[in-house]
């Protein structure tokens, strides 16, 4: 398996090379899309090379460059069926539930508020998968798809046979977040802030830690077995 990390401002996107597939996790964001193939190659990626693109949930960070991505690949586009109605129409009750430590730091929120005006792609995804784990070796690929609701309703992960995984925004270092660096001045690991159902994300994490033990987030670098753990206590 290779991977191949890309950061997009404070965001990543992941280039899975396993078996005879090669797989796009998440898609990044406030690039103009436009220079896109431009990015890509100096990153030395060819978007010719991708077979699928997995979207690990709706938020525009993960997801603002879905449309460039998918001129450039014109690979099918998986999502959890939760994501599904946002992604067509660009509208979901409750896309972002703000816990209680979110909404008492006002830069966060300012933040978040100037997102919000961002344009987002209408897609309308290929493959859109259940609650129920997903294969993807019968495709070629060795891993699969697992239900990982808490930060949202729709929130997928991708596990590898090799017990890595691609964990999106379940956890996150904190240090790596806009405009967060200044409250924490060292990297912090923590649930996200931003959460649908802080059980719901307790019980994600650890399904995770029963398939994985290393963990490529959505934003910051990997995260190892005893970060996640930590995430428990
Ligand atoms: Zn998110």
């Amino acid at each position: 398996m290779s991977v191949k990390k890309m950061t997009f401002f404070f965001v990543n996107s992941y280039v899975i090379k396993a078996g005879d597939k090669t797989v796009l996790f998440d898609c990044g964001a406030i690039l103009e899309p436009e220079k896109l193939p431009a990015f890509l190659e100096e990153q030395g990626v060819d978007p010719k090379d991708i077979d699928l693109i997995i979207l690990s949930h709706e938020h525009f960070d993960h997801m603002q460059l879905l449309g460039a991505w998918k001129k450039l690949t014109d690979a099918p586009v998986l999502c959890h069926k939760n994501a599904e109605e946002f992604l067509k129409t660009s509208t979901k009750k409750n896309l972002y539930v703000f816990g209680e430590k979110a909404l008492e730091y006002q830069p966060f929120m300012d933040f978040m508020d100037e997102s919000f005006k961002l344009p987002v792609p209408q897609v309308t995804p290929d493959i859109v998968v259940g609650d129920k784990d997903y294969d993807l070796h019968d495709w070629g690929f060795p891993g699969k798809i697992i239900y990982t609701p808490g930060h949202t309703d729709s929130h997928i992960a991708l596990v590898m046979d090799d017990r890595t995984a691609f964990t999106g925004d379940t956890f996150l270092d904190w240090h790596t977040v806009q405009p967060l660096a200044e409250m924490y001045p060292d990297r912090t690991v923590g649930l996200n802030w931003i959460v649908e159902s802080p059980e719901k994300a307790k019980e994600s994490v650890r399904r995770l830690l029963e398939v994985a033990d290393t963990f490529y987030g959505g934003h910051g670098d990997t995260y190892t077995r005893e970060e996640v753990e930590s995430l428990l206590d």
